[in-house]
């Protein structure tokens, strides 16, 4: 009798163990699903996006001078000619397989989610869509590269440092640049730039290089206030366009500021423009290294939005809308 009871005991522990150890794998699967999704969930957002019949509500004033002198040259069949030979049949093709041999391209078999948030972003800017290449690099950056047949290439870093509708503010700003036919103006200024060297006095050939270098760097960075505006009327949002020109400035990821706290957007305003209220010689530095570079200050492109974005311009362009059904990935 005692020995059997004593089988009974065992059998219950044995049932009591099996059903424990169930429960804890159960648990483990469980635990396992969640990280196999990366604790992100697909969702549907809706972007209003403007129709825009001219560039020219887009683009600032001196950004329309320059591309328009260059599309008047272009419009020049001889130039047009020789545009499309140089850059289509030659340089283009140069570029592109250089990225071929090098980055993996963005197709709908490959990077399938990035490629369709570039094709959703190209239609509703009513761009064409360019090849996409994604290159391992450390700089979240991303940039369009060919003038006639177009290529953006995103730096792997910029996918870990944004989220996706920040980077689709980053994508729109890209396109922009293709809607506007920066690459083209670039291009040919930058020719005419080389043409300088003919020039046979050094002193006349610096002083005429360092004006004209002066004049294109100003141009390059007005070409950015527009291209932002493309990314702006994209996601529809100045706060996210802000929020991810600070992400590009900080390198601090959504990650990151989940342990070291967010950034305040008002904050960051007040941090530029004590700068560009200070009296000229205590900024004489910085106002050097911006007529040498070609884009603007963050500080000064998040002011340059956030008056756009108050202007008659845009809400003449809010006036005539279409909606575009977007699916992206968010963290949970
Ligand atoms: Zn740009």
């Amino acid at each position: 009798m005692e020995s059997r009871s004593q089988m009974k005991v065992y059998k219950y522990l044995f049932i009591m163990l099996f059903a424990l150890f169930f429960v804890a794998a159960c648990g483990e699967n469980n635990s396992g699903e969640d990280s196999s999704n990366h604790g992100v969930a697909q969702k549907t957002f809706i972007l209003e996006v403007p129709k825009i019949s001219h560039n020219s509500s887009l683009q600032t004033d001196l950004d329309i001078e320059l591309t328009g002198h260059v599309n008047e040259l272009s419009t020049n069949k001889y130039v047009d000619k020789v545009i499309k030979l140089y850059y289509g049949q030659w340089k283009d093709q140069l570029s592109y397989n250089d990225l071929a041999v090098q980055k993996v391209r963005v197709t709908k078999k490959n990077y399938k989610g990035l490629y369709t948030l570039v094709k959703t972003a190209a239609d509703a800017l009513e761009v064409k869509m360019p090849d996409v290449f994604i290159a391992y690099a450390d700089q979240p950056s991303a940039y369009i590269t060919n003038v006639i047949q177009p290529v953006l290439v995103i730096h792997s870093s910029l996918l870990e440092l944004l989220n996706q509708k920040e980077l689709l503010y980053v994508i729109g700003h890209e396109l922009g640049h293709i809607r506007f036919k920066h690459m083209l103006s670039m291009e040919i200024v930058s020719t005419t730039y080389l043409a300088l060297n003919l020039i046979p006095t050094d002193f006349l050939r610096n002083a005429i290089g360092n004006i004209a270098a002066l004049s294109f760097l100003k141009w390059s960075r007005e070409a950015e206030i527009s291209a932002d505006r493309a990314g702006l009327v994209l996601v529809g949002s100045k706060e996210v366009a802000a929020k991810t020109l600070i992400k590009l400035m900080s390198g601090m990821s959504d990650d990151l500021m989940k342990i070291h706290g967010e950034v305040d957007i008002k904050e960051f305003r007040i941090q530029s423009k004590k700068i560009e209220q200070a009296f000229i010689l205590k900024k004489i530095n910085v106002l050097l290294t911006q007529v040498t570079s070609t884009h603007p200050f963050i500080g000064s492109r998040i002011e340059a939005l956030y008056n756009f974005s108050d202007s008659a311009k845009y809400v003449a362009l809010l006036s005539n809308t279409k909606k575009i059904p977007i699916e992206l990935v968010i963290r949970k």
